[in-house]
């Protein structure tokens, strides 16, 4: 924290009010700032203390965690439910799109201090992770929610593809022409999420509503992952708890590095829903939709 970390610097670093305009994202983090590094220096500050330290090793340890789930359910999990080739390609698809967003947020976080130019194109990359990542959520969720509905999961499989990409072109458009804006950025984002209660309510109704025990057990998830990207939005806009402590958390536990953890926690416990779905799919084969 703070001050505490000056002895490791071996890379220059800035205090807030040395830093060009595109790097002022925070004014509570007050110093650790890397400006106008070189592509090896980017590299190298990794390995260095800096205020973009935890950003950056919080979603590389995300991908690994990606990486492991992905290893452990083609070889393990999926073989033991007796999985067919569609539920791999969902698995693979799902955790490809979360291990790719955890890779674009940490070169984002790596290189952002390069260079103007190279911080929107980062910018774009990192806008692109969220978005694809936020389709893998969708993917999960729409092909084992309606998996006794192939006529609506084809329906609500276009539209989260289609919104997916009309936000991840418009983010990227904000971040290449440079006039990317957090607020918007955010707001697109949720709105992107919250259209999942479109399907959502949809899907309790095709399954009976509250009756259904199916519903039961799987709506309180649904909530629990509401609220778990709900915290993660509100800690990264309060900017909380640097806001009260400016200086405190220049280097570890301010309002970046808990938002990309809460987004590792939010990707991880969505995957482990998923998880308990194919399992309960593939062991009722549509039954209690036959009986109806
Ligand atoms: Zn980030």
């Amino acid at each position: 924290m703070g001050s505490d970390c000056k002895s490791c610097h071996q890379l220059p670093l800035n205090n807030y009010t040395s830093i060009p305009q595109y790097l002022r994202g925070n004014r509570w983090v007050l110093t650790g700032y890397r400006v106008n590094y070189s592509v090896t220096q980017c590299l190298f500050s990794i390995f260095q203390c800096s205020n973009e330290f935890f950003n950056i090793w919080t979603h590389l340890a995300g991908f690994f965690v990606f990486a492991v789930l992905f290893l452990s359910d083609v070889l393990v999990k999926l073989p033991y439910e007796g999985a067919d080739w569609s539920d791999y390609a969902i698995v693979t698809a799902t955790l490809s799109t979360f291990a790719f967003c955890m890779l674009c947020s940490t070169g984002f976080h790596v290189f952002n201090s390069h260079s103007r130019n190279c911080y929107s194109v980062w910018l774009a990359v990192d806008v692109s992770g969220v978005a694809i990542g936020a389709l893998g959520c969708y993917l999960l969720g729409v092909y084992y929610g309606f998996y006794c509905y192939p006529f609506w999961r084809s329906v609500y499989a276009v539209m989260v593809g289609l919104m997916c990409l009309i936000v991840l072109a418009a983010q990227v458009y904000d971040a290449l022409s440079q006039t990317h804006n957090t607020l918007r950025s955010v707001f697109l984002f949720c709105s992107l999420g919250a259209v999942s209660v479109i399907p959502t309510t949809h899907w309790i109704c095709l399954e009976n509503g509250l009756e259904s025990s199916l519903v039961r057990l799987l709506l309180p998830k649904v909530f629990i992952m509401y609220f778990l990207l709900l915290l993660a939005v509100v800690i990264y806009l309060s900017k909380f708890p640097e806001r009260f402590f400016p200086g405190k958390f220049d280097f570890f536990g301010h309002s970046h590095n808990l938002w990309h953890l809460m987004v590792v926690i939010a990707l991880c416990y969505w995957h482990r829903v998923g998880l308990e779905i194919v399992h309960i799919m593939l062991h009722s084969k549509c039954n209690h939709v036959k009986l109806q």
